[in-house]
């Protein structure tokens, strides 16, 4: 009996275990060769002794055993150092942050909304330049402060020439705006008054 087929019976057999097609294949082949009869035999008797006389350890045994394989196999996984640090950095990252958008954002924003009253004259004086009364337009600053919101405002006699209405206005130059505009009205409301009472008068 070839060598090279024993090996392969066997470890067919071996693969698919005692119960399989392949076991049996072995079996058979096993009575006509002396050495696999022989392993088969060995088999047989050791599964024997596994059944028959299986030792049992106790339960305390057992597990001292498997916390011994644990500690020996399993290490608690390291934190990692930001985990470590984490807990002592996460305070300072935040105040971090603050300052940074104190530093940074804010002061980008109000410098957005506060220009300097020289750039708003200088953007003031292009505007007035780009923009003139016969477009059909007169030009009101977008900033506080600004001496033509007023000037523009005040020498605005037809709704055609409020053509580029302002978006933002001061709420100052527009109170003071608006005040001047109720004095004129008043005033020439009085003078109507004189006048028709005149009129009237003389009849
Ligand atoms: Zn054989």
């Amino acid at each position: 009996m070839s060598r090279a087929k024993c090996d392969i019976l066997r470890e067919r057999a071996m693969q698919q275990g005692r119960d399989s097609a392949m076991f049996a294949a072995w079996r058979r082949h096993a009575r006509d060769c002396q050495d696999c009869a022989t392993e088969i035999r060995l088999l047989d008797l050791l599964d024997h002794q596994a059944d028959t006389e299986r030792m049992h350890l106790p339960r305390r045994n057992s597990a001292m055993l498997v916390e011994m394989v644990r500690q020996q196999y399993q290490r608690p996984p390291q934190p990692s150092w930001m985990a470590c640090v984490w807990p002592y950095l996460w305070k300072p990252a935040v105040l971090a942050a603050l300052v940074f958008a104190l530093v940074q954002v804010i002061p980008q924003e109000w410098a957005e909304t506060t220009a300097p009253a020289d750039e708003v004259a200088a953007d003031a004086s292009a505007a007035v330049a780009a923009l003139t009364v016969g477009d059909g337009c007169y030009f009101i600053p977008l900033q506080a402060g600004a001496h033509e919101l007023e000037q523009a405002v005040l020498t605005a006699t037809s709704p055609a020439e409020a053509v580029c209405l302002p978006e933002v206005l001061p709420g100052r130059s527009v109170d003071r705006a608006i005040r001047q505009l109720r004095e004129r009205i008043h005033v020439q409301h009085c003078e109507l008054e004189n006048l028709i009472d005149r009129d009237l008068s003389a009849y």
